[in-house]
């Protein structure tokens, strides 16, 4: 018999009218069936923070360990010192930041996520965002939801993407699909900041350019969308001193994790009009206090934010391919085969991945 965790977000009244919210405390991933009738014990909860919380209380004894972004268990060193029998972690989604993956490995404790589930997701809220940054097109609805019609009013700040210079930092899945996508945007340029090169035929594919230095890469830039991982090397790695290096009125978009952006550093800088504008659904910290600036920053003409909850990756598509992955990853952990190579983060006290800055 193992005894596995899970750390999932409350669906509410939406998770019990909708079955396909699988990734759900009540709808636990479609697999609650399936564990018990193998005899294996289920837990599943929200509560996740503080000693007295259902994570911290069964993690002493757990054997594997369900996580998602979306509303993450933070599995800190001193935490994984008391997991004494824990083995694997399994990231529902995409993303395992919310794990001190150097205590993992010291530990030997797997990291598996599910690679790929859903990155057309993200990117598809990516594009999506910058449309919406651009456009000007959260300040236009808000006029139409008051009853006001003063096209001047949104159109003095509303652009085209063509013609406009794109760039991603981090030109992974996800970044590569956001490339991909604009192309028929027809944009001025599309770039990119990498720690390596695309693969050549995929560079031609989306004719992205790449700029080595991260300073000379956003000052080219008129939208700015990151896309890679948080790790030690991209913490706060879109900080004061970098966005003084951004166009003057560019718009930024993140949907990587929040705390690759700094928090004050980006809502002053939309104060001041030096961001056009910020959008992205990832926060420092999760849920987001109801006081954090990014709920409420706006440009100085009005508009600019295009924050959401984070959800771009738990689409009901995204979520019926993340709960598959995860099941399977169980299934090969239960068998004791090999995981597919490319959902493993940290295995046997290595990384197995370079996507988390170890190189
Ligand atoms: P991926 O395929 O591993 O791509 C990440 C890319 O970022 C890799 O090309 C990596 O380069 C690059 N990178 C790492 N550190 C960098 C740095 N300092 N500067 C520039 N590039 C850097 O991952 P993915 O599937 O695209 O996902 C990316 C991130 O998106 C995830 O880690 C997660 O945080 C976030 N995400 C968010 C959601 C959501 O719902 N909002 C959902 C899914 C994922 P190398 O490979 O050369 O190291």
């Amino acid at each position: 018999m193992v005894k596995v965790l899970a750390i999932l977000y409350r669906g509410g009244e939406a998770a019990t009218q909708e079955p396909r919210l699988l990734g759900t405390v009540e709808n636990q991933l479609g697999i609650r069936e399936w564990l018990e009738s193998q005899g294996h014990e289920f837990i599943v909860s929200d509560d996740k923070e503080g000693p007295d919380s259902v994570f911290q209380k069964n993690l002493v004894d757990a054997e594997v360990l369900i996580t998602t972004p979306f509303h993450p268990g933070y599995l800190t060193a001193d935490l994984i010192k008391k997991a004494k029998n824990l083995k694997i972690c399994i990231t529902a989604g995409v993303g395992s930041d919310h794990i001190d993956l150097n205590a993992a490995n010291e530990r030997g404790i797997t990291v598996a996520e599910v690679s790929g589930s859903n990155v057309v997701s993200v990117a598809e809220h990516v594009v999506m965002s910058i449309l919406l940054l651009v456009r000007n097109f959260v300040p236009a609805h808000e006029m139409i939801e008051r009853g006001d019609w003063q096209v001047s009013d949104v159109a003095r700040n509303a652009y085209d993407v063509e013609g406009k210079v794109v760039g991603t930092i981090g030109a992974g899945r996800i970044g590569f699909r956001v490339l991909q996508r604009l192309v028929p945007f027809n944009t001025k340029e599309l770039l990119y900041f990498d720690y390596a090169p695309l693969p050549e035929h995929a560079a031609k594919e989306v004719k992205a350019r790449r700029v080595e230095d991260l300073k000379e890469f956003v000052s080219q830039c008129d939208v700015v969308a990151v896309n890679c991982p948080l790790h030690e090397g991209t913490r706060g790695l879109v900080n004061a001193e970098l966005l003084k290096h951004f166009k003057k009125g560019a718009w930024l978009v993140n949907t990587a994790r929040g705390a690759i952006c700094d928090k004050d550093a980006v809502a002053a800088a939309v104060k001041s009009g030096q961001l056009n504008g910020y959008a992205g659904d990832v926060w420092n910290v999760q849920p987001a206090p109801k006081d954090h600036p990014w709920r409420t920053m706006k440009n100085p003409l009005g508009g600019g934010n295009g924050m959401v909850p984070h959800y771009s990756g738990t689409t009901l598509d995204a979520q019926a391919r993340y709960a598959a992955g995860t099941k399977s990853i169980l299934e090969n952990y239960f068998k004791s085969s090999p995981q597919e190579p490319q959902n493993i983060i940290v295995e046997g006290g290595k990384y197995a991945t370079k996507a988390y800055g170890q190189r």
